[in-house]
């Protein structure tokens, strides 16, 4: 089975002892990519160095909507410079939080504008983050023309339509093998095929059995499984269905 994983964080410290053996263990389940994604300036440099490491693994570079106030032309200049890296296939992860609401509103609907007209000026893909500001997300991603996905999906079937609209991807993570996430299943059964992307979010969102520890890129498994147990379809063509769209939306050979 060709696994793949949108979306990781190893350059997190979580990884600072066995980062490594964490990314060996990933090839060995069989994943064949890795999307690294960046949540600052620091973060961004150290997912294109990563992915400058593996030859599997390719990067994102944006900054998360918890450090909005960090986005000034000065960041946004040292984005760019770093976007021209031959590693980096996407802006993100950038978005809305209105459920930490670390940076006040306004700022974080800025700072997600600003990046969204740098990833249109790039021609890249972006990764959304939204938690609790879905119809925000939806309102600046519709005046707005590119491609991209949203991250960890957790708005809900009944938003899926408009986000499909917009020729968005949807990627699936591991609570959609807890118990209670009957929500969450519906949806993922619901995304057309072509559309949907699985991934981690290493270290967080562990998928059932490991709920509760670190999470890493080889648990895209599990997620796999639960996407495909919903959607009544064999766990290979979701495997491999999800490694083809993510080799088409950021360009790259999974
Ligand atoms: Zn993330």
């Amino acid at each position: 089975m060709r696994l793949t994983d949108s979306h990781a964080h190893l350059h997190f410290s979580q990884f600072d002892a066995d980062r490594d053996a964490v990314i060996e263990r990933a090839r060995e389940a069989g994943v064949t990519a890795i999307l690294e994604v960046g949540v600052d300036l620091a973060s961004s440099k150290a997912a294109v160095a990563l992915a400058k490491q593996y030859d599997f693994i390719s990067a994102a570079v944006g900054i998360h909507p918890h450090d909005a106030k960090l986005v000034n032309p000065k960041t946004l200049d040292q984005l760019r410079v770093l976007a021209h890296r031959p590693q980096v296939v996407a802006i993100g992860e950038i978005g809305l939080d209105y459920y930490r609401d670390r940076s006040p509103r306004p700022v974080q609907r800025r700072a997600f504008a600003d990046q969204l007209a740098l990833a249109a000026e790039l021609e890249l893909p972006v990764i959304i983050h939204s938690r609790e500001a879905h119809d925000d997300v939806m309102e600046q991603l519709r005046g707005w023309k590119g491609r991209g996905v949203l991250h960890s999906y957790s708005a809900g079937p009944e938003h899926l339509d408009e986000v499909l609209e917009l020729g968005f991807y949807v990627s699936i993570s591991g609570p959609v093998t807890f118990p209670r996430a009957d929500r969450l299943r519906e949806a993922a059964a619901l995304v057309p095929l072509e559309r949907l992307l699985v991934e981690t979010d290493s270290p967080f969102l562990t998928p059932v059995p490991r709920r509760g520890r670190r999470n890493e890129p080889a648990l895209v498994r599990h997620v796999v499984e639960a996407v495909a147990r919903a959607r009544g379809a064999p766990a290979e063509t979701v495997a491999q269905a999800t490694a083809d769209n993510l080799g088409r939306l950021f360009n790259i050979l999974p």
